[in-house]
């Protein structure tokens, strides 16, 4: 089956523009006025509540029906002991260092943290009506749970609602090969949610400046006759449209963000999918980079010498042999391998150096293949520069072609060594000198074992292995939820890590 998997008319849509908690206490509407995205998520979890209290009363009541009865243990509220227990605080143990614990932070930063959570719901809690089913103030802990409703199954929507809850579209579960997306028409009116030219149209258009067309208001001078003409009714929905063919009896998913990766489902969604998508280990740029090399940096960045170093050496991908990842491990969790083709004869050496991100421009990371981003080595080379270097950008870029092609002709050297110790048997090496690097390459090689190394004494501990975390893992009760979930993010994390130390050490002469 292909073609549209629901429609749903957007007033059924709970957002802060219908909920009735909205003319009691309104999210101030000013045009002129910047908007957090935290405003709108605490204010429709607000909104959400007052319908709960609502009960029969609520335009939402069948709904809420199939709403889960209990909170979404997302990370942010791990630490509240009455809320998650010692469950939970061992959990936010196993997710220190990782990409989980740098998405949390992220959102406490957004105005999301519990203290953020708990001043805001001190602040209202006085304005939710008495209701025949709770004529009393709900306890902080039906707040977190309409908050964690909020957050694992609003929407972005357009610029009349901003987030929403839509009925049947939050049923879908998440992944990163889904069949569905969300088709939403956001060039509505912020003040009415038309979809056609409406009397709000001129106030905004007068402020924007005058239109080329001015029987057309700017908001939708970029679309077609057709489409702006077209019936309201046709337009006024959100629809869950297939992609792909789907199977009779096949769960349909549809995905949450694209290419999300488990530290950011785990605390957007509360749950991790184990898929290996997203952009694997990921670097803040203000912890690589030296402030007085950002402009080498960028320039680096942009530099196609640099784009070509990696994708001359990319056509050999095929011939790519998978990682050493530990083979006991169920698929799905493991370590995805960095192709399936494999001969045992190659002399292709596993790659070091990924492409740079096409997602995220300048995205330091490792990825889920265990391959260093050119970015990253670019942004470690810079570091293992003297402080007093000039900057010349050719020379820098000469310097760099020439490590990345030294490095990648050091793991094949190793890759011959190794390969002719299996054919003639276990103790004897065919060739068992250790390719001489130039001292550059070998000081880039250093500081991105360093790097690794560093990260992962930044975990909870971090003497243990992956395969120690798996064993720990499988030894919780099975109620022990937080830990196990946060333990699988550890795990794939540190086994990621323990495969780049892998390649990389051995290249230094070193053993692991
Ligand atoms: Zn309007």
């Amino acid at each position: 089956m292909k073609g549209t998997v629901c429609t749903v008319p957007k007033s059924c849509i709970l957002s802060h523009q219908t909920a009735s908690f909205s003319t009691i206490h309104p999210l101030p509407l000013n045009a002129d006025e910047e908007f957090q995205s935290s405003d709108y998520i605490l204010h429709l979890a607000a909104c959400l509540l007052h319908e709960l209290r609502l009960g029969e009363a609520s335009r939402w009541y069948g709904y809420l029906q199939i709403l889960p009865r209990s909170i979404v243990m997302i990370p942010t509220f791990w630490e509240v002991e009455e809320l998650a227990g010692l469950d939970g605080a061992k959990a936010l143990e196993w997710l220190r260092g990782t990409e989980g614990d740098k998405e949390l932070r992220r959102k406490v930063g957004d105005g999301l943290g519990m203290a953020a959570i708990q001043e805001y719901y001190s602040a209202i809690q006085s304005f939710f009506p008495s209701t025949p089913s709770h004529p009393c103030p709900s306890p902080f802990s039906a707040y977190v749970y309409a908050l964690s409703m909020v957050s694992t199954r609003a929407f972005v929507l357009d610029a009349y609602h901003t987030i929403g809850i839509i009925p049947f579209v939050d049923l879908f579960n998440h992944s990163s090969t889904s069949h569905t997306s969300l088709l939403c028409d956001q060039n509505v009116c912020p003040t009415c949610g038309s979809i056609l030219a409406c009397e709000h149209d001129l106030d905004l258009d007068a402020k924007l400046g005058s239109s080329d067309e001015p029987e057309t208001p700017q908001r939708l001078a970029h679309l077609s006759v057709n489409y702006i003409q077209r019936p309201e009714a046709e337009g006024n929905n959100v629809d869950m449209c297939a992609e792909r063919p789907i199977r009779a009896g096949e769960e349909i998913f549809s995905c949450y963000e694209e290419d999300v990766g488990d530290g950011k489902l785990l605390v957007e969604w509360g749950y991790v999918s184990g898929e290996q998508a997203g952009e694997g280990l990921t670097w803040s740029p203000r912890d690589v980079i030296r402030p007085n090399q950002v402009g080498l940096f960028m320039a680096l960045l942009q530099s196609e010498k640099m784009a070509a170093a990696v994708e001359a050496d990319r056509r050999e991908e095929d011939l790519l042999p998978p990682i050493p990842t530990d083979p006991t491990r169920s698929v799905g969790k493991g370590v995805k391998p960095a192709t399936s083709g494999t001969s045992p004869n190659s002399v292709t050496a596993p790659k070091l150096i990924a492409p740079a991100s096409t997602k995220q421009f300048g995205l330091l990371n490792v990825t889920h293949n265990g391959l260093v981003s050119i970015n990253l080595l670019i942004a470690m080379y810079l570091r293992t520069l003297p402080d007093s270097i000039d900057g010349d950008l050719d020379r820098i870029e000469s310097d760099l072609v020439i490590v990345f092609n030294e490095l990648e002709a050091a793991a094949r050297h190793r890759e011959m060594t190794l390969t002719s110790r299996n054919d003639n048997g276990l103790t004897k090496y065919k060739d068992d000198r250790q390719y001489t690097m130039k001292s550059g390459t070998s000081r880039l090689g250093h500081a991105v074992v360093r790097l690794v190394e560093e990260r992962l004494e930044a975990t909870f501990k971090p003497e243990l292995s992956a395969e120690d975390l798996r064993m720990i893992h499988y030894a919780l009760p099975t109620d022990a939820i937080l830990q196990r979930t946060a333990l699988v993010l550890a795990e794939d994390e540190r086994r990621l890590l323990e495969v780049v130390k892998a390649r990389w050490i051995p290249l230094l002469g070193g053993s692991v």
